[in-house]
């Protein structure tokens, strides 16, 4: 079962030299083509997995799927909402690269069905741009939130990353001070993450003197926490903040372990049917990923059913990642046990750590526990 769409699109306009993500440079040809194969493996996706509920959401990530037309946008939303059932009222997020965008593709993108904009800034400095080698600059980015409001959108998020080569504290309060200056109505803050075979992993060491250090990291972190909470947003989130209402509800689907349908080239799917779910990828290449449509075999690879385990293993690290934790009834609810029978040993040592927070209703991380996250997540793995 699931009630929520991600659409994958692995094209951008250069590779920047932090990204892991399944991307690559494409031409109009490429994102044409790719186009055709997504709608006709929604197509196979429903015979193979029909859909027991309208979506509640549909999420365009990348790659850079601003490097989409409005046309093709529209022939997307139209063929999911055909194959799968679009709810009144449900959430469709495109992310989008402030170097593809002016007001009128906004708007196309908005008259194709979209209601709801993630930019992705990541910083005001165009020192800090150039060393992520993105295609903008901070005045482009400023421009596509101006461009994204006059096309319509009244739900825009902005994404921001600290953590930077070479940024200061003063920089990244500046960076936090340009993105409150546009009033988002969503902002996430990710802290760099020098994945593995990228560029990045050969420049920059673990221990990089360029790179701020942990302690210097987590005071970015909690800057960002109180400027922005300070100014009216809702730290719902690890990484996330939200005006009142405006939380991103899709992207809350995972942390609440809805089940979702993941399409195109290395999207991940969860559907929450047969025993406690199962997860599985579709085939990163975009080759073979096409070669499979083609034939029409859905391009799935690395199916896993979840145990009960790995069930209650994500319900903890998943539900723990929201600022409202995990409610003691919802885990009842979901797993017939109690909460405190089935992890007693990590519920005790992480609140003496003073990592956890429990009170009548549930558990959350405390201010600590987000710092060290990463860490609280691994003690619930089965
Ligand atoms: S634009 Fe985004 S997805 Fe594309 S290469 Fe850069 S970081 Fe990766």
């Amino acid at each position: 079962m699931y009630s929520r769409l991600y659409l994958h699109i692995p094209f951008c306009r250069r590779k920047c030299p932090y990204c892991a993500f399944v991307s690559r440079e494409g031409n109009d040809n490429d994102v044409n083509a790719y186009v055709d194969l997504l709608l006709k493996e929604m197509n196979l996706a429903r015979e193979e997995t029909p859909p027991q509920q309208a979506l509640n959401s549909v999420y365009l990530g990348g790659g850079t799927p601003s490097v989409l037309e409005p046309q093709q946008v529209f022939l997307l939303l139209g063929r999911a909402s055909q194959q799968f059932g679009m709810a009144q009222g449900a959430e469709v997020t495109l992310e989008a690269n402030p170097g593809t965008v002016d007001v009128q593709r906004l708007a196309g993108f908005r008259q194709a069905g979209v209601n709801r904009l993630s930019i992705g800034v990541q910083s005001f400095d165009n020192r800090m741009l150039a060393v992520l080698g993105r295609i903008h600059t901070a005045d482009q980015a400023r421009e596509a939130f101006a461009a994204a409001r006059k096309a319509g959108f009244d739900n825009i998020g902005i994404d921001l990353i600290h953590a930077l080569p070479g940024q200061t504290m003063d920089m990244w309060h500046n960076d936090l001070q340009q993105a409150l200056q546009l009033n988002p109505d969503h902002l996430s803050v990710y802290g760099l993450t020098v994945e593995e075979g990228t560029p990045f992993a050969t420049a920059y060491e673990a221990d990089s003197p360029l790179l701020p250090d942990c302690d210097q990291s987590a005071d970015m972190y909690e800057m960002a926490e109180a400027l922005l909470t300070g100014r009216g947003y809702e730290h719902y989130e690890i990484a996330n903040y939200a005006r009142p209402g405006r939380r991103a509800r899709h992207n809350s689907g995972y942390w609440q372990r809805d089940g979702y349908l993941g399409l195109g080239a290395g999207a991940h799917s969860f559907l929450r049917s047969g025993g406690y779910g199962s997860r599985y990828s579709n085939c990163a290449d975009l080759d073979e990923y096409g070669a499979d449509i083609l034939r029409g075999i859905v391009p799935r690879r690395d199916l896993q059913l979840l145990t009960r385990a790995d069930a209650q293993s994500e319900f903890m690290f998943l539900g723990l990642r929201m600022a409202d934790g995990v409610l003691f009834r919802d885990f009842s609810r979901e797993f017939a046990s109690e909460l405190a029978d089935v992890f007693p040993e990590q519920l005790d040592r992480l609140s003496s750590q003073d990592l956890l927070v429990a009170d009548e209703t549930g558990v959350r991380l405390t201010r600590r526990g987000m710092l060290l996250s990463n860490y609280v997540f691994t003690q619930f793995l089965p």
